[in-house]
């Protein structure tokens, strides 16, 4: 009898708490700032061109082979006007392949990439979930409004490759 009683106390107790869930997918829950989604591309505004010149060191380190790139001469490091001699010309991802591993991240020497919060990427068609240098980008400036990203300080990149 006790036992009923202290069980319909903690049923009554909590039919007013605010619920912590959420009525999925009509709702979403924010992600944690430290959410590793799928990995994005990022836009140097400073120059007004992606941080990544195509050095394939991601392409090489993904465990899972959805990476694809391809670098050219950059035009406007010829017109004086970016220190990247090379340039992201092409990139692709297979998302459908990717799984969220964040090497490509660690790898990168350019800050050129970055895990944003996407995680609700999911397709019907096998492979047809395959992100192009437009939609990278795309995602990219959007995750960097999001948290406000800058790239790393040569401190920060320093005490990175120490720890
Ligand atoms: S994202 Fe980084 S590691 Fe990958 S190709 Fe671009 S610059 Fe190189
Ligand atoms: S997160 Fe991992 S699996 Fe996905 S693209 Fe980067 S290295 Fe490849």
């Amino acid at each position: 009898m006790l036992a009923s009683l202290k069980g319909m106390w903690v049923t009554l107790a909590n039919a007013f708490k605010k619920p912590v869930t959420a009525q999925y997918p009509k709702e979403h829950l924010p992600v944690q700032t430290r959410y590793m989604g799928f990995p994005v591309l990022t836009w140097d505004y400073d120059v007004q061109e992606p941080f990544c010149t195509g050095c394939m060191v991601c392409v090489r380190n993904c465990p899972t082979s959805c990476m694809s790139a391809q670098m050219m001469d950059n035009p406007l490091f010829k017109d004086g006007k970016s220190k990247r001699r090379k340039i992201i010309e092409s990139f692709e991802i297979n998302f459908g392949r990717c799984i969220l591993c964040g090497i490509c991240v660690d790898v990168c020497n350019f800050d050129a990439i970055e895990m944003s919060h996407q995680h609700e990427l999911s397709v019907v068609v096998r492979n047809g979930n395959r992100a192009d240098l437009p939609r990278l980008l795309e995602m990219g400036k959007a995750y960097q409004a999001e948290v406000e990203w800058t790239p790393k300080t040569k401190e920060e990149a320093k005490q990175e490759a120490t720890a």
